[in-house]
């Protein structure tokens, strides 16, 4: 892998609630070289979405604890004031969400809020700001741009709202996209439509790609480099076809069973990992997969529930966290 262009070390946030302090990300360590693509995988509640917010500075920081490094392009993140975060979200960082509909404002036409997109960051004039706003609708295949400019929100599909965020997020040309979840609120065909716009759009701009997903199929098609989360940790970083090859971690061995494969004449049963992900104010000791974990046996001296692993190196950018991963650690030969 070459010089990193974002690299996230040991990162941690944690939110205070009255019910007790929710640990949400606690040891986030991972990076991603220019122009590349990094999926970020878990379930709902691994951290991958508070990490991707730390990333772009969108978590109140006088209610999350945020602590660890992010440096993007050789700053650090973590040290900027706010205006300074403000002035590169949009310019040299830009995010893609889940659902353009409560992202886009329902009462401006597209075409203007576009337009202000440009205009925060650019001293253009209205007319230009415009035209940009055209053409950025014609690159992510919006049919009839200097029309569809003047429409609303609701006057689009799902799939053309979800190709305007594209749009958005892209007009100013940022280094730096992040897209959680793109693709989970439109229906399957729009899905690979969204996924194959989103690749060639990388491959043209070369901007720098991590994308949020809990769909593996969306992974394979786009990762360069996965990041499994489990519990806010990052459990598993790799290539994507050492993770889709040579799985170390125990949950992304039961992430990969659980995935639907069309077999050439019958359909492979299911295996789902069983049990829930873990509460994260009350977080288990250890290993915070043990619980879950069919390996943790294997393990001698009971360290599964009682330590916690570090995030270790097992082959060339293949970093995993399972004491498995550790010579001797089942007290015999692996
Ligand atoms: Fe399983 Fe133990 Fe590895 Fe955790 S450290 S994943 S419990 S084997």
């Amino acid at each position: 892998m070459t010089t990193p262009f974002l690299e996230v070390d040991n990162l941690a946030v944690s939110f205070p609630t009255e019910d007790g302090v929710v640990k949400a990300v606690a040891g986030s360590t991972f990076s991603v070289s220019k122009g590349r693509t990094l999926a970020i995988v878990g379930e709902s509640g691994s951290g991958k979405s508070v990490t991707a917010q730390a990333i772009m500075g969108l978590l109140n920081r006088n209610f999350a604890d945020v602590s660890g490094r992010i440096v993007l392009d050789g700053t650090d993140l973590l040290q900027l004031d706010d205006d300074q975060v403000r002035e590169m979200r949009g310019s040299v960082m830009a995010m893609i969400f889940q659902d353009p509909l409560s992202s886009l404002h329902p009462f401006y036409r597209i075409g203007d809020q576009l337009s202000e997109a440009v205009r925060v960051h650019n001293k253009v004039s209205k007319t230009e700001a415009r035209n940009r706003a055209i053409d950025a609708l014609h690159r992510v295949g919006i049919p009839s741009p200097d029309k569809r400019v003047d429409d609303y929100p609701h006057q689009l599909s799902g799939g053309m709202r979800q190709r305007v965020m594209i749009a958005m997020a892209l007009i100013n040309s940022p280094s730096l996209l992040i897209a959680d979840e793109p693709t989970t609120a439109l229906d399957v065909t729009v899905q690979a439509q969204i996924t194959e716009l989103m690749s060639e759009l990388q491959r043209e701009t070369g901007t720098t790609l991590i994308i949020i997903t809990h769909d593996l199929g969306v992974v394979a098609d786009m990762a360069d480099e996965v990041c499994v989360m489990y519990g806010g940790r990052v459990v598993e970083y790799a290539p994507v076809n050492e993770v889709y090859y040579r799985p170390q971690h125990p949950y992304t061995h039961g992430l990969l069973a659980s995935v639907p494969r069309l077999a050439t004449d019958r359909v492979d049963r299911l295996d789902p990992i069983p049990g829930n992900p873990p509460s994260l104010i009350n977080l288990p000791s250890g290993c915070v997969f043990h619980p879950r974990c069919s390996r943790r046996d294997e393990v001698s001296g009971d360290r599964c529930r009682t330590e916690e692993p570090a995030l270790v190196s097992v082959a060339t950018d293949h970093l995993v966290r399972c004491h498995l991963a550790q010579p001797g650690a089942t007290g015999g030969a692996r």
